[in-house]
């Protein structure tokens, strides 16, 4: 972790005793203390994830200070419009910025950022989206930024307005715009370089007032992320909460301007109507996203990565015992979802593709979901370290050990 972080965030965090690095704040998972087993009761499969936080695989562990949490508040009540805004006041002071809120995901985030970028305070608004009397307002994205996600920018009625460069941003901008939306990993995941970069993107937002909103839902680590785009200058930036941060997975940041976190309010629940309603969060979330970005916040990242590369040596340790077998690390170079895993490669003397490997260790007892990825353009097994608990570690390896012997 970086000192000028330490320096800057170490006096915000309330007890002193969490700041100290500890192992156990690493990858530790609750133990299972209820006497019915609920995955028993349902028929329902328990997956060893090898993979990365999907939101089909339930996204990643909930770590026990957020399970804590979630606990110690579930027996009393709260007044949800009095949570959000102290939530958002410390969230705030924890992230040097002005405001901030618990949504229900990054998805979320970007709901009610535009729809707060469209209404402002205004009730009116707030009350007709995703219907305008005028016309339709307008989201500018590059060209090359569009992905699935994108949707929750149209969801509040908004238009999104594609643009390849700087001038064409300049140009598309009018009294429409509402906003202005970065993806912050497309590079990661097009492979294909921004065609506007971050500066240049909030230079021509702040020129015309245009409020400039960052999604940057899957990318910590490294912990600096989550200080690194307000102080480039967005007015908005959203992270998930159910990813490598642990919360709920039904949680999310979104923090920035005061104005525009003010009106996100607006068009959320606990307000009965506003087109955020059906996406409400409880007070689990709100105080579960808390206590994870503390914990998060309070985790030695040095020893944590540490820890990641070892199981990747653990894993490689085991398959390197048959002829052949390659491994290496992978670290993406791109902005989301930077760490470890591990590239399994063997030779075509064991006449099993990296398809038929990933449905034996799907279909195996207990499943084991892992990465098929491409490298130089051909399938291969990728197995993510970081959401295994310590004893699937080596089960996973002799696993795959052993399906590529049978062969
Ligand atoms: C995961 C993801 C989202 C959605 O986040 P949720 O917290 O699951 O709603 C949005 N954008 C990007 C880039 C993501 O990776």
């Amino acid at each position: 972790m970086k000192r000028r972080y330490l320096l800057k965030t170490l006096p915000l965090l309330p007890v002193a005793g969490s700041l100290l690095p500890t192992p156990l704040n690493l990858m530790h998972f609750n133990k299972n203390i209820s006497k019915t087993d609920y995955f028993e009761e349902l028929g329902v499969e328990k997956v060893i994830n090898a993979a990365a936080t999907m939101t089909f695989l339930s996204g990643s562990l909930m770590l026990p200070e957020v399970m804590d949490a979630i606990n110690s508040t579930s027996n009393d009540f709260a007044n949800m419009y009095e949570l959000q805004d102290k939530v958002g006041v410390k969230i705030a002071e924890m992230l040097n910025c002005e405001a901030a809120m618990v949504t229900s995901g990054a998805a979320c985030a970007l709901v009610l950022g535009t729809a707060a970028a469209i209404t402002g305070d205004d009730p009116e608004k707030i009350k007709s989206l995703p219907s305008f009397s005028g016309s339709r307002p307008e989201v500018i994205m590059q060209k090359k930024h569009r992905y699935v996600f994108d949707q929750a920018i149209t969801t509040t009625g908004a238009k999104i307005i594609e643009v390849e460069n700087v001038s064409e941003m300049e140009a598309a901008i009018n009294e429409n715009t509402v906003m202005a939306l970065f993806f912050n990993a497309a590079e990661s995941w097009f492979g294909i370089e921004d065609s506007i970069s971050h500066q240049d993107f909030i230079s021509v937002a702040q020129r015309y007032k245009v409020p400039s909103f960052i999604d940057a839902a899957a990318d910590v680590p490294p912990v600096e992320n989550l200080f690194k785009y307000q102080e480039m200058g967005f007015d908005l930036v959203t992270f998930s909460g159910g990813k490598m941060l642990r919360g709920p997975q039904s949680s999310g940041l979104l923090f920035g301007k005061k104005e525009l976190i003010e009106a996100a309010k607006l068009n959320f629940s606990p307000h009965e109507a506003p087109i955020g309603r059906p996406m409400k969060v409880n007070k689990e979330e709100i105080f579960g996203m808390y206590a994870a970005l503390k914990a998060y916040l309070a985790k030695d990242h040095d020893a944590e990565w540490q820890m990641w590369l070892d199981r990747t040596k653990t894993i490689g340790d085991i398959l390197g015992e048959l002829p052949g077998i390659k491994t290496s690390v992978n670290i993406p170079s791109g902005r989301a979802n930077v760490f470890p895993s591990l590239d399994v490669f063997w030779p075509a003397e064991y006449s099993i593709n990296a398809k038929d490997v990933y449905e034996e260790l799907k279909n195996g007892k207990p499943s084991i979901i892992c990465n098929l990825s491409k490298r130089n353009n051909r399938d291969i097994i990728n197995i993510g370290v970081v959401l295994l608990k310590d004893k699937q570690v080596e089960l996973v390896a002799k696993r795959l050990k052993a399906i590529l012997i049978k062969q």
